[in-house]
C-alpha cells in the first residue's frame, strides 16, 4: 500500500513509518495539515492515516477539505482524542475508521487494508484456503465448527503461509516476514510458532482439509490435503 501519514509527532510518525515498511508497504509523512493536503492533491495514496491535533490545519478540516474536493480516498483517524463526540464527528466528515492512541501498529496496518480491500471490491477481510478461514480484523483463524484467537507472530505466520498456499517458505523467509529479522538467530522460534499454530487449529475439530507441512531441511507450506503439488 502507498500510505501518506499526517502527524505532527516525530516519534509516533517513525514508529507508523517503520511498522508500515516492515509490513512492506510505503509511507510518505506530512507534519502539518496543510502539507498533508498539498501531498494528497499531488500524488495518489491508497490510504490516508490522520491524526487529528496537528499544526496549521486541523485533521477534521483537513479531512473536510479532502471529501469536498470529492475524493473518496480511505481515511483512518488516528487520535488521543477518543471521545465519543470526538469519534462521531470523525465519521461524520468522511472518516473510513478510527484508531486511538495509544494503539498497536499491526491493527493499524490491519485496518488500513481492509479498507483498501473493501474498495477494491475484493473481501480480503477474510483469507480462506480450503476449509480454514483468517479473519485479518479480529485476528483469528476459523473452521467449520470452531475458532482460535492468534497472537501476532502466530497471525502473521499463518497469514504469510495462506496467502500462498502450497509455496514452500524457508525458516530464513519466515523469520524476515514474520519478526522482522533478517538473519538467522540461530533458535527454533519458527518451529516452536508453526507448531504452536498447529495445535490451535487441532483443538475441537480434526480435519479442515488443510495442514502445515514441514519440508525437511527446507521450512514450511501450508497445503490442502489431497493435493500433491
Ligand atoms: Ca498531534
Amino acid at each position: 500500500m502507498k500510505v501518506l501519514l499526517v502527524e505532527d509527532e516525530q516519534r509516533i510518525a517513525d514508529f507508523v513509518t517503520k511498522g508500515f515498511g516492515a509490513a512492506g508497504h510505503q509511507v510518505t509523512h506530512a507534519p502539518d495539515g496543510e502539507q498533508g493536503l498539498q501531498r494528497i492533491s499531488g500524488e495518489h495514496y491508497d490510504v490516508v492515516i490522520l491524526d487529528l491535533m496537528l499544526p496549521v490545519k486541523d485533521g477534521i478540516e483537513v479531512l473536510q477539505t479532502l471529501r469536498q474536493s470529492g475524493s473518496s480516498t480511505p481515511v483512518v483517524i488516528l487520535s488521543a482524542k477518543v471521545e465519543l463526540e470526538d469519534r462521531l464527528r470523525g465519521f461524520e466528515v468522511g472518516a473510513d475508521d478510527y484508531v486511538p492512541k495509544p494503539f498497536f501498529v499491526e491493527e493499524l496496518i490491519a485496518r488500513a487494508q481492509v479498507l483498501v480491500a473493501r474498495r477494491d471490491g475484493t473481501t480480503a477481510s477474510n483469507l480462506q484456503v480450503g476449509g480454514l478461514k483468517l479473519d485479518r480484523v479480529k485476528r483469528e483463524v476459523s473452521w467449520d465448527d470452531g475458532s482460535a484467537a492468534l497472537s501476532t507472530r502466530e497471525y502473521r505466520l499463518l497469514e504469510l503461509l495462506m496467502r500462498s498456499p502450497d509455496n514452500i517458505f524457508s525458516r530464513q523467509q519466515i523469520l524476515r516476514q514474520v519478526w522482522d529479522i533478517g538473519f538467522d538467530p540461530q533458535t527454533n522460534v519458527v518451529d516452536v510458532c508453526v507448531q504452536r499454530v498447529k495445535r490451535k487449529m487441532e483443538a475441537g475439530t480434526e480435519l479442515h482439509g488443510v495442514t502445515i507441512e514441514s519440508v525437511r531441511g527446507v521450512g514450511y507450506r501450508m497445503k490442502l490435503q489431497g493435493s500433491d503439488a
